[in-house]
């Protein structure tokens, strides 16, 4: 993007123009196809352009765009009742992001404490490395500098921790603890997978304390590990849960998701959003759940990740210049690169196959969960180009030197 653009210039935009786009495909203007492996970063859950979520969009928009949280949404009713019937929640609030499926869990966690009669109950116990997004409260839960930085005092109630040291998590506990909040798999920290023992470590600590559990699911949510919900591996619940990204297939939806006693604090004009779980929003997530809860979808999403899986680890024997470490659950994967992971996701890149870089040195391997087998090996194959052409550019180099 020209510096002359009128658009804020927070993003490096890589210089690609796409024009549209089918399953794991994406079409430039100039009709290049690159294999999607970034899906807008785990968003476009059934890849671009399913069938399914375009009739559910275009039969919507005939009929009613937005009529605002003054009304019944009939859609709302809907898609609330197949998210509480498939998880642990009673409750759902709808949101257009998922910042703001955590500023809502986030209240629901103080207003909780709040409505017992213990209003000092509002710090939040969160996580080195995270990620909650972009809002003052999230970038306070996330506790990174570089998103705080030059944006005011960093709002009050996050206490941080390392990451997986649950005696810090033990230590931080006081009066005014309210709430642990955590993802059960760091996304943008480096697809750091949280070990099952860990959360269920948590969940006691929770009830132990009187603490809520609250679990940012937005990235590791909706199939993307291989369970409708990554926290489900461990075989725990928390008590209130962030979604967004994956439930919309790329319409901009996310969800609050908490227990009737966790929300019991949300009354009549405690929270409110103009557009969340608008008529437009509520049909495309009804049509992703008729994918995602079909007889066998998440079964496939797991022999196909394995499929990924086994290709990589094969791949970080042959390249151990190239590729350190593979990790992540289902199609939630990360590469840990021996190199800079710029340069493997630019020489991916060159091989047309995008995907996107994380902390940690990681690069996140995020495809639609309806990527087949062979698709999955096809983007293997690029992968290996990739690592060949940065192994013989390291070669070349250590000769020169
Ligand atoms: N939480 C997690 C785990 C995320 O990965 C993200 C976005 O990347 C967010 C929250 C914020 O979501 P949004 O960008 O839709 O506000």
């Amino acid at each position: 993007m020209a510096e002359a653009s009128p658009l804020y210039q927070t993003y490096m935009r890589a210089p690609l123009r796409f024009e549209r786009g089918e399953g794991v495909w994406l079409v430039t203007e100039t009709g290049e196809r690159y294999l999607d492996f970034a899906a807008g970063i785990a968003v476009n859950s059934l890849g671009h352009a399913h069938p399914h979520l375009v009739e559910a969009l275009k039969n919507q928009a005939d009929k009613l765009w937005h009529l605002s949280n003054l009304y019944d949404v009939p859609g709302q009713e809907k898609l609330a009742e197949r998210l509480t019937s498939a998880t642990f929640a009673d409750k759902v609030f709808f949101t257009n992001s998922g910042a703001e499926a955590l500023e809502c869990a986030i209240k629901t966690a103080r207003r909780y404490h709040f409505a017992r009669g213990n209003p000092e109950r509002f710090h939040i116990i969160t996580f080195e490395g995270a990620f909650h997004g972009r809002t003052i409260a999230t970038i306070a839960a996330g506790g990174q500098a570089k998103y705080l930085e030059g944006f005011g005092p960093k709002a009050a109630g996050f206490d941080q921790v390392p990451f997986g040291d649950l005696d810090a998590v033990k230590a931080a506990i006081t009066d005014e603890t309210a709430a642990i909040l955590i993802e059960p798999v760091q996304g943008e920290g480096g697809i750091r997978v949280v070990p099952n023992e860990f959360l269920r470590a948590l969940r006691d600590i929770c009830d132990e304390n009187g603490l809520l559990l609250i679990l940012d699911e937005v990235q590791s949510g909706v199939g993307r590990t291989g369970k409708l919900f990554a926290h489900e591996w461990a075989g725990i619940t928390p008590d209130i849960m962030a979604v967004a990204k994956g439930i919309g297939g790329g319409f901009p939806l996310g969800a609050c998701l908490a227990t009737d006693e966790a929300a019991a604090g949300m009354k009549a004009g405690t929270h409110g959003t103009t557009y969340g779980g608008n008529p437009l929003a509520m049909a495309v997530g009804n049509a992703v759940l008729d994918v995602v809860l079909a007889d066998g979808f998440l079964r496939n999403v797991q022999d196909v990740a394995l499929v990924l899986r086994q290709g990589l680890a094969a791949l970080k024997d042959r390249y151990p210049d190239v590729i350190e470490d593979i990790r992540g659950e289902g199609l939630m994967l990360g590469i840990k690169a021996a190199c800079p992971s710029a340069d493997l996701l630019l020489a991916m890149r060159g091989e047309h196959m995008l995907s996107v870089s994380a902390g940690d040195n990681v690069i996140r391997l995020l495809p639609p969960l309806t990527l087949t087998a062979e698709e999955a090996r096809e983007g293997l194959r690029r992968i290996e180009r990739a690592a060949e052409s940065l192994t013989a550019a390291n070669e070349k180099k250590s000769l020169q030197g």
